[in-house]
Formats: structure tokens, sequence, C-alpha cells
């Protein structure tokens, strides 16, 4: 068949892809349709078309799927956050569960009954939305010229402007909004990335969930001078600079024009703790620059995970919890609800009795590794970002934690580089990759070390099977699976595993 691009059609949406779009098919051709849910019966035009596939965009709902809910966000469409905002939240969470399964039966080649067997069911939220701690707001100009805030529409740099997104806080509104009507009553200009002119990027917004403190943290179109470079290098250790102190008002003013109006409304909202400059002067689409300097209050903010005693399906509070210091450019999870069940789901799996060595593979700032020390004789914790080491000896010592000991580098040269110098041995070997997964030589290493269990956090489910595929072919069975809905709304899917050494 010869499908032609604009060309309408009508077809049932019947799967649904990797990336969250409904998957229909005429003629036994597929049809891939974005914001489309299976079950759906749906009139699309044709944007894309290839010689086995094609891409289609939605034009009306003819019937629609008993699983199709009405999306609360007026922009879910064009926003490239939540791809299946309209799937029953009950349907999000099989699809996801499916995702997991299916990546780990075609990439990792492990058997549909060995799953269903394995496989526990998905950790969902009882409540999924305003869950994110953490968003970063790019900052333009609408086609009309007006200056806005909000998000990129799915694969694009243009801004819809959208100042209150139902995943994050709600403190947000107020604060994006007084930062536009400071950019607008002072002439602050947002920088462009066509020209590279115009000050303000981004705005970052964090809240720490338990603490209730707040940190904004503004990326500006500028280089710091060399001295605050230094002070940032040498902060790590130094308390942190109490409110006001940091740097005199004439010299933030040289920086941000007429700071103090921002600051005067800033200060007003409840638990604002820390406001700061990025700097980012690269025509670049990372968001943040190494330099960030703190302009009012403090360096970091808190927030507390309590671990839960998982009990089959259910969690239950105990008394341990960590309180973490996170910093502007410190990884932490976005979703702290469900990472107090993750977290603790993967505590679980390491089967710990206070006896273990225990090294944490892409420790960050020592998250997991903190939890594991609660429960370990010893715990080792790697991470490539060295600012992330410094705020996990911070955390370690905040918490009065002395038996974790962290190592700056990547885990492929770290691990390799410790078990040929040092023997070095583990009991259990957590890893918490991001989504390219572990490189080949991290995984060698482990098989080398042959630890009685691994455990395997992944934001990817794909780069996860093709690991484990790895490590079983290397003597590991896997023993447990476990979907966590970290990412309420989106394709994305967290999950944990455990794998335990075959007997010799
Ligand atoms: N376990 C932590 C962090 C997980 S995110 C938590 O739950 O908070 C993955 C981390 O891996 C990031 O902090 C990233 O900086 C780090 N990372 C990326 N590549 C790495 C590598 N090759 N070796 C070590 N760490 C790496």
């Amino acid at each position: 068949m010869n499908y032609q691009k604009n060309q309408l059609v009508t077809i049932k949406i019947e799967d649904i892809g990797a990336d969250g779009e409904g998957i229909g098919k005429i003629d036994g051709f597929p049809l891939f349709v974005k914001d489309a849910v299976p079950g759906d019966l749906v009139e699309v035009k044709i944007v894309k078309a290839k010689k086995n596939y094609a891409f289609a965009r939605l034009e009306k709902i003819l019937e629609p799927s008993p699983d199709r809910t009405d999306p609360p966000c007026p922009f879910h469409r064009q926003c490239g956050g939540c791809q299946i905002q309209a799937l029953s939240y009950e349907k999000q969470l099989a699809f996801k569960q499916q995702k997991v399964k299916n990546n780990l039966m075609r990439i990792g080649g492990f058997e549909e009954g060995l799953l269903d067997r394995i496989m526990e069911p998905i950790i969902g939220m009882e409540e999924p939305w305003r869950y994110r701690n953490k968003a970063q707001y790019p900052v333009g100009y609408s086609k009309e010229g007006e200056l806005i805030t909000g998000f990129y529409a799915g694969r694009t740099h243009s801004i819809i402007a959208n100042t209150d997104c139902l995943l994050g806080v709600t403190e947000n509104k107020e604060i994006l909004e007084s930062i536009l009507s400071y950019m607008r009553e002072n002439g602050v200009t947002a920088y462009d990335e066509k020209t590279g002119k115009g000050l303000i990027r981004h705005v970052l917004v964090r809240k720490g969930f338990t603490s209730g403190q707040i940190m904004v943290c503004l990326v500006v179109n500028a280089r710091p001078e060399q001295k605050n470079r230094i002070a940032v290098q040498e902060k790590s250790d130094v308390p942190a600079r109490k409110k006001n102190n940091g740097i005199p008002a004439q010299e933030k003013m040289n920086r941000l024009p007429a700071w103090e109006k921002l600051s005067e409304v800033l200060e007003k909202i409840p638990g604002m703790t820390s406001v700061s400059l990025n700097y980012n002067w690269e025509n670049t689409n990372v968001i943040m620059g190494d330099v960030t300097e703190v302009i009012w209050g403090e360096d970091t903010i808190k927030d507390t995970i309590h671990l839960l005693e998982v009990r089959g399906n259910d969690f239950y509070p105990t008394d341990t919890e960590v309180t973490y210091a996170i910093s502007a450019r410190s990884f932490y999870q976005v979703n702290p609800v469900q990472t107090e069940k993750l977290y603790s789901t993967a505590l679980a799996y390491a089967g710990l009795t206070g006896e273990e060595t225990v090294w944490d593979l892409y420790c960050g700032i020592g998250t997991i590794s903190l939890f594991l020390a609660k429960r370990a004789k010893k715990v080792y914790g790697v991470e490539v970002i060295e600012q992330a080491i410094l705020d996990a000896r911070k955390n370690a010592r905040e918490n009065q934690i002395e038996n974790a000991e962290f190592f700056v580098g990547k885990a492929e040269e770290v691990l390799p580089a410790e078990y040929e110098k040092n023997g070095i041995y583990a009991d259990v070997i957590v890893v918490d990759p991001p989504r390219k997964g572990c490189d080949e030589m991290c995984l060698n290493t482990i098989l080398k070390m042959a630890p009685k269990r691994v455990v395997y956090v992944s934001c990817d489910s794909a780069t996860l099977a093709r690991d484990l595929r790895i490590l079983c072919e290397g003597g590991y069975e896997l023993k447990r699976v476990r979907a966590c809905d970290q990412f309420c709304h989106s394709s994305h899917v967290e999950t944990v595993c455990l794998l335990s050494r075959k007997a010799q």
C-alpha cells in the first residue's frame, strides 16, 4: 500500500508504542499517532510516510476509548512533558509494566514465563499530580514579543507559556510570575538562542517536600567574575552563607539589574531558602553552566527521605530516615513520594544484615548509599561529578554516618582500578546508571568481583534489559523485578531488579 503525506485515514488504535504514542494499522501497515490511546477510533492525517510505517497526527476522535480520560492540562498535546496524560492512570501503569516486560523479553532474552513469576506489580502513586520537586523553565518571547516562560513544545525549542504545570508545586506560579514582572518592569531581557543575546535563559525551582524549603536558580547568559569562580570551587565544605550576607548589594546589581526588587518579592514566598545565579554563556542545549553563585540565603535546600518497610504490595513507615542537602546542580530524584518506595524496594532487594560490604555505583549525592550504610557494614559510592561527591560526604557527616566512603570518577574506571590495585570485595553491588546504562567495562568488573547480589536501579528499561543479559550470561540469575512510577503521565518508567549469583 502506498500512503501519502496529508492523506486522511480512519483507524482503530490497538497498541501503544514505547514513547506512549498510539499504534493503529491499515492492512497491516502501522501508523504511529501521538495523543491517541488504545481503543480510540480516530481520524488521522499522515505527516511522514516511510516504507514500512508512517507517523500521523490525530485530527478527530470519532469514538473515544473507554480508557481515555479528560486530561486536566490544557497544554498536554503541545507540551513535550506528558505523553500519556489522556490515558487513565490505571492503564498508564499497565502500559509501563508491559513496557518493562517487553524490553526484558525482546532485548534481555528473558522468557515470558519467568517474568510472569518474578515481576511484582508496578508501584503507582495515589495522587499522581503535583509530584515533581524540580522544574526548569525556559524564558523567552512569544510570537507577539511578550516575555514568557513555560515549557518547550515537544521536540522543539518554542516555548508554550504556562506558569502552572500540574506536575509541579503550586508555588511555581507565583515565583515565575514575579520573575516575569520584575523582568518587564526593569527592562531585563530573556536570552535568545538564535542571536546569543539577552540575559535570563532558564529558571530552576526546587522544593524540599519534607522541609518546605524552596530554591530558585536563575540561569543567566553571562560570565562569572574570576573570584566567584574560585569561591564556588572552594565552596564545598564551607558553612552555608547566612541570609543576605553573600555579596554586597552593589555587586549583585551589576549582574542582575535592580535585583533588590526581585529579592523583595521572592523573600516573601513561604519557604524561600536559596536564590542563586548560574552562569551559562555558551551556545548550548545544556541548561546549566559549571558556576553557581548564591545571591540570597543558603547554597542548598534540605529534604528527608524515610525508609519504608516493604510488605507485599504495601509500604509501612519505619523510624529510619536520611536528610540530604541538595545544591542547584546536583542530581536528585524528582518524585520524592515515589523515591521513598523505590529506594526502600532497592534496600529490601539488597537483603542486608549489617555485615555486608556494598558498592553503590552512580551514587549521585549519596542518596542510596546512605540508606544502604544504615544497614550494611561498609558502603563505597562512586560518582563522576565531583560536586555530587562533596555533597555526598557532607550528607554522610550531617547524618552521622561513618561507614560510607566516596570516590570521584567513572564507575567503569574506578571499579576496575580498585579491583586490580586493591583487590576490593563486595557482597552486594548496587548500580543506578543514567539512561545509557552501564559501561561494559563496569559490568565485566562486577562479574569478576562476583558479589552475591546485584541490585540494578534503572530509568531506561531498554538499556537495563541489555545489561541484565550480560550479567545473566556471566553467572547471575534474575530474581525479582519491580517497576515504579516515578514520572506519572510521561512514558518513562523506573525499574528495580535483583540478581543473585548462581551457585558454582
Ligand atoms: N543514585 C543516585 C543518582 C542516580 S542518577 C540517586 O538516586 O540520586 C545517575 C548518576 O550517575 C548521576 O549522578 C550522574 O552524574 C552519574 N554518572 C553518569 N555517568 C557516570 C559514570 N560513567 N560513572 C559514574 N557516575 C556516572
